[in-house]
């Protein structure tokens, strides 16, 4: 993606920082109502997080707010998919969560209550069930939810998709220029120019503490492996019940089973789970403990070729819900960042209530849960 390299230095209403999926949303709603922005990138559209991510537009539950900004984004990403073009390869996959044990059968039977009273359709599947949607899953797993309404798109291409439309709407693009100073009202740029804006959004993924000392998050390091093409292997994006026993831990490393099937037969297997780990480098030993749990849950797959294998960093928070609003301390500055695991599925709704608290509409959802005053350090 080529960007205006000519920004102009006059004022502007809002400049986004980080230009991944959260940062393009919000380049994307501001514009679309009106005002004008500016959207810088360091590198390229989409070139941290959003292209190492598997794309699943998924609703979690682990708390209320969780639940209650993930089901929403999911809701905006229905209402976008007749405009998105091709390449975004939006498909309703579904999710299903599988159940090893009873023990997980029980969360299956509580996710699907509280999925159920807030109107997400789920279906429980009992082990023959489970067997007849997805035969290559291993005997003896006890059952598990469908979540049919989960989606799967391509992140990039989704990046992509909204820095276009931003721009239509009037927004300028500036890649291959750094901030170096995001305060004030004055964003600094490594060429030596600046931009005077109103407002500064900070979406500088796990880059944004460089920028607003003090936001507590930590990178969470992940890796994926995509296959070589079998169509027809798998149908739904799979995830081992588990997977919200490693996703929640706070310290060790972990790995799951979560594996999903690209439009083109590809499988896109995940996922690992790492703080304290620096390098963007594939880790040989993360990548072997992460396969070998794959094939515990799918044997074949250990028959699939791998054709490459990455790693990128999630923004992790302490409370697990991102920084979303007002930056105490600045009035210029808001932040959008912290998303961690999530920020693919929760990037629309982000734009939408930071949009909302920007231009004072009342938003659709309870913002309080994700001001960014809860995680000042
Ligand atoms: C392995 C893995 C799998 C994942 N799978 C999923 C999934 O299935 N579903 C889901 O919802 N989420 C998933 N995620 C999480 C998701 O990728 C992130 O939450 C999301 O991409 C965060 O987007 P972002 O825009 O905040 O950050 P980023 O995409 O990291 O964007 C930040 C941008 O800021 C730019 N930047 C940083 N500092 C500066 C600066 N000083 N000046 C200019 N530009 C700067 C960077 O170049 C970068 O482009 C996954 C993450 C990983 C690592």
């Amino acid at each position: 993606m080529h960007g205006d390299s000519s920004v102009s230095q006059a004022g502007f209403d809002a400049v986004v920082v980080g230009a991944g999926i959260v940062g393009t949303a919000c380049a994307d709603e501001f514009a679309r109502r009106g005002l004008r922005v500016a959207l810088v990138d360091r590198e390229g559209v989409g070139s941290g997080a959003t292209s190492a991510a598997m794309g699943h537009i998924v609703v979690m539950d682990d708390s209320a707010a969780q639940f209650a900004l993930t089901r929403y984004s999911q809701q905006l990403w229905q209402r976008l998919r007749a405009e998105l073009p091709d390449d975004v390869e939006y498909e309703e996959r579904g999710t299903i969560w599988v159940a090893a044990d009873e023990e997980e059968m029980m969360e299956v039977r509580r996710k699907h209550a509280y999925y159920g009273e807030r109107g997400v359709p789920t279906e429980v599947l009992d082990a023959k069930a489970l067997r007849r949607l997805e035969p290559n899953l291993r005997q003896g797993l006890v059952g598990g939810l469908r979540v049919p309404e989960d989606v799967v798109v391509y992140p990039p291409c989704a990046a992509r998709f909204l820095t276009e439309r931003a721009q239509r709407h009037g927004a300028e693009l500036r890649v291959g220029c750094s901030v170096t100073q995001a305060e004030a009202g004055r964003v600094g740029l490594s060429d030596g120019s600046e931009i005077f804006t109103g407002i500064i959004v900070n979406a500088a993924g796990v880059w944004a503490p460089e920028l607003t000392p003090g936001i507590g998050i930590k990178k969470r390091k992940g890796h994926l492996v995509i296959t070589d093409r079998h169509p027809g292997f798998m149908r739904h994006q799979l995830v081992e019940l588990g997977y919200l026993k490693s996703a929640h831990k706070v310290s060790a490393d972990s790995v799951a089973f979560n594996v999903q099937p690209r439009r083109g037969g590809e499988l896109l297997i995940g996922s690992s789970r790492q703080y304290g780990a620096e390098g963007k480098e594939v880790e040989e030993a993360m990548l072997e403990r992460m396969l070998r749990r794959a094939q515990e849950y799918m044997p074949g797959l250990g028959e699939l070729p791998a054709v490459r294998a990455w790693a990128g960093f999630r923004a992790a928070t302490d409370d697990k819900l991102p920084l979303i609003g007002p930056w105490p301390g600045d009035r210029s500055v808001f932040l959008a960042t912290g998303h961690e695991g999530l920020g693919i599925t929760t990037s629309l709704g982000t734009a939408r209530i930071l949009a909302d608290q920007i231009t004072g509409a009342k938003p659709e959802i309870a913002v309080e849960p994700y001001w960014p005053s809860r995680a000042v350090q």
